[in-house]
């Protein structure tokens, strides 16, 4: 037996004499929402026994002003007390637990997955709106009093009246009657009707068993039918496992996760559906409203009450579908049946503050501990989805054709630096032969590029001095009109001069196009067509991205500019050409994901063209035609990319071969942060090391760890703070992770530096 062993269980048999003396009683461990890293314990006094409980939160006297905090209780344990003196818990909280004992458990996991704190985790998961309202907001219901009115009813009057023969509320009263909110309100206010209770203000309801049928195909193709059987198989069963939906644009994904979650909503269950962006994914939100009665929309648009609302009819089981964005994932489904992720490679499902978990681990967490299958979709499956299917450990279902037989488009590369393809603009021949033939057939373009603005640079033709934010290391985008310099780092507003601020030159450039530019120039390029622009500057306005789909599906605008934006979910049947004007814009970033980004992009953008019976065409622009990431996207073959890409990945140990950590460190003063970053990297090297040494000499196989850096990070300046990066690689995250964690635990951060832990990050900039 090892040593350290037997001497634990020596302290644990002690001496009878002790036991007699004993205090017994009841601790609780908590954990604070932030300040505190480490779970404390306190006494839980005999006046709150009971109360105390796990997921409920607690008010506790913290430090030596013993100034009252509110904590998590993650655990409640009765019997000996340990010999050093506790604090009692001072309050209760909340009336009922707001975590599960599965929530508690996932929180945990995930401050461990993710470096982050737990408290903090704790918050992550709860809203906003379940947090500070504790108590449910109620409806008033209003009935008639059956007094006898002072004056003649009018018709709206009287319909409201014959409406409340019993207890409705003033909303539902209005909508029967057919009357305004105003005719109700006055009838209270003349006592013909009288307040008669109130109940929870339900928010979506409907019957979650009955699904409307809608656009419903009769016929599933035989490989969405395996697909569906795959999926659904595991949901009758109550097994979990992952299938992931690898299927091209327009394959019947979308129809596959439908049927699915119809069937979980028959076996009396729920389902929870994520998206990328709820107001990027419009299309796929109606279908899923259209389709089933009771679904919960979680987007960025609801208030904290809202929000809270929709967390009481899920936890109620009155929602059967919840439908949102990476954090719908903590939707706390009584009934869970089923979770699908659609578009799973995309990077918003990994949250970019701390605790900066993925969506996709975290869900793939609960359906295993629920025992229920988790569906990923996508036309472009991320490498790490990927390398699980060559494993076997998840399963993979193909969908290889488009619905009823249409063809993927033909891609055209043009290849920019051919000086036949040049044109004095960023529209060559080749991509206007492409829109005139699109036009002239009676289709509809969508020209993607991924830069807003419409200078991506301003640059001194004198000099060669470029205008840079003052407060960031990025060069300024010219926005019209109004000569705006914006950073798109910081969001900093400046008046582009005139003169270059360096040599006093009258010779400012306007280097690089964006989309504003580029719109420009197609309405000089086809006068006549009816031109529109989507990208984060014109869709400032709620309702504004719904409002330029729909002319676009109401075929008002004929040619659709816009950043990526427009590469994402959309079904029009009548695009016939897509261009892709700049394709190596993402390709070179300090990113290892670069290449992997891009083909997905492309591929994903190709997808909205010849979806209808006027087939369609691509066309690409670039200067490194022969990429793999752009030759596979071209003959729609993102598994050739799969396969060039992962033997790369493996040879430098990066994803999905090996996890990445990466610590970002902050400061006003450049050598602060350069310090700070070499201290921690001194440290982290310390720790590999003795890891290598303990390995050497336990005769076992050293731990590849690499540990790079520190270095100026890809953007060494961002609103006035200098950035530092380092990162450490090594195939197993686990090591890698303890490894941060001895490294950084005692560490004692100089007061002018901020720093973070970005473990597998998704983006290195
Ligand atoms: P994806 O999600 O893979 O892009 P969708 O599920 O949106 O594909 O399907 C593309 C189009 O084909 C949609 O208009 C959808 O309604 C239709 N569709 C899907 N499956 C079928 C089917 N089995 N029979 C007929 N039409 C279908
Ligand atoms: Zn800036």
């Amino acid at each position: 037996m090892p040593k350290h062993t037997s001497q634990r269980q020596l302290f644990e048999s002690q001496p009878a004499w002790v036991e007699d003396d004993a205090r017994r009683g009841t601790v609780a461990t908590v954990v604070l929402p932030d300040g505190v890293d480490k779970p404390l314990d306190y006494l839980v006094p005999e006046s709150l026994a009971g109360a105390v409980e796990p997921g409920r939160r607690v008010r506790v006297p913290l430090g030596r002003g013993n100034r009252e905090r509110i904590a998590y209780c993650v655990a409640v344990r009765s019997g000996e007390l340990p010999q050093h003196p506790l604090k009692s818990v001072a309050g209760v909280e909340d009336d009922a637990p707001l975590l599960s004992r599965r929530m508690l458990d996932l929180t945990k996991w995930m401050a461990d997955r993710w470096l982050a704190r737990w408290g903090e985790v704790l918050e992550a998961v709860l809203p906003a709106g379940v947090r500070l309202s504790r108590k449910p907001r109620m409806t008033t219901l209003l009935m008639a009093t059956g007094a006898e009115p002072a004056r003649r009813l009018n018709p709206a009057q009287a319909a409201v009246l014959a409406a409340a023969t019993d207890p409705r509320s003033a909303e539902d009263l209005a909508r029967e009657s057919g009357a305004s909110r105003a005719v109700v309100a006055r009838l209270v206010k003349v006592g013909l009707l009288r307040e008669a209770g109130a109940v929870e203000r339900s928010v979506g309801g409907g019957d979650a068993r009955r699904p409307i049928s809608h656009e419903r195909p009769d016929q599933l193709s035989p490989a969405q039918a395996r697909a569906l059987e795959a999926i659904v198989s595991a949901v009758r069963a109550g097994r979990h496992e992952t299938v992931v939906l690898f299927g091209v644009t327009g394959s019947g994904k979308t129809e596959v996760y439908l049927q699915a979650v119809e069937e979980t909503l028959a076996a009396g269950k729920q389902a929870i559906v994520l998206v990328p962006e709820i107001s990027l994914t419009p299309q796929t939100c109606d279908r899923f409203r259209a389709r089933f009665g009771s679904v919960a929309v979680l987007h960025s648009h609801l208030t904290p009450a809202e929000r809270h609302d929709q967390w009481r009819e899920i936890a109620a089981g009155r929602v059967g579908v919840v439908v949102g964005a990476r954090s719908a994932i903590f939707a706390p489904t009584p009934r869970l049946g089923l979770i699908v992720i659609d578009e799973e490679h995309e990077n918003s499902f990994k949250q970019a503050t701390a605790p900066r978990y993925h969506a996709r681990d975290v869900a793939e967490w609960i359906a295993r501990a629920e025992g229920v299958p988790l569906v990923l979709g996508s036309a472009t499956p991320s490498l790490e989805t990927f390398s699980h299917c060559l494993q076997g450990t998840w399963k993979m279902c193909r969908l290889a054709d488009r619905v009823g037989g249409s063809q993927l488009p033909a891609v055209i590369t043009v290849d920019l630096r051919d000086p036949k393809s040049r044109s004095r603009g960023s529209v060559s021949p080749r991509l206007a032969a492409g829109i005139n033939w699109a036009l002239d057939g009676g289709g509809q373009v969508m020209l993607l590029l991924n830069r807003r603005g419409f200078a991506t640079q301003v640059q001194c033709r004198s000099c060669g001095h470029a205008v840079r934010c003052p407060q960031c290391d990025l060069a300024l985008t010219l926005h019209q009109p109004g000569n705006r310099g914006i950073c798109h780092g910081c969001g900093l507003v400046n008046r582009v001069p005139a003169d270059c601020p360096e040599c006093r030159a009258p010779k400012l450039a306007q280097r690089g196009t964006g989309t504003q530019r580029l719109e420009e120039e197609i309405r000089r390029l086809f006068p006549g067509t009816r031109v529109a622009r989507m990208d984060t500057d014109t869709m400032q306005s709620r309702g504004s991205h719904e409002r330029t789909l729909d002319a676009f599906r109401a075929r008002e605008i004929d040619i659709l500019v816009g950043t990526q934006m427009i590469a994402k979910g959309l079904d029009f049947p009548s695009v016939m050409l897509v261009g892709v004007v700049n394709a190596d814009a993402a390709l070179h970033l300090a990113d290892f994901r670069a290449a992997e980004r891009t083909c997905q992009l492309v591929t994903q953008v190709s997808g909205r063209s010849g979806r209808g019976p006027l087939g369609g065409r691509v066309v690409v622009q670039t200067s490194t035609p022969d990429h793999p990431a752009l030759s596979a996207a071209a003959k729609h073959d993102y598994e050739a990319f799969v396969r060039s890409e992962l033997p790369i990945r493996e040879t430098l140990l990066y994803p999905p071969f090996g996890s990445i950590v990466r610590i970002v460190v902050r400061s006003v003063d450049e050598q602060a942060a350069a310090n700070w970053a070499g201290h921690i990297t001194d440290r982290l090297r310390k720790e590999v090391a003795l890891l290598a040494a303990a390995a050497s000499g336990s005769g076992s196989a050293e731990p590849k760890i690499r540990v790079l850096g520190p270095a100026p990070a890809p953007i060494t300046r961002l609103r006035d703070r200098f950035r530092w990066h380092l990162q450490v690689q090594g195939p197993d995250g686990d090591i890698l992770r303890d490894v941060v964690r001895r490294a950084t635990a005692t560490l004692q951060t100089p007061d002018n530096v901020a720093w973070i832990i970005d473990v597998d990050p998704v983006e290195m900039l």
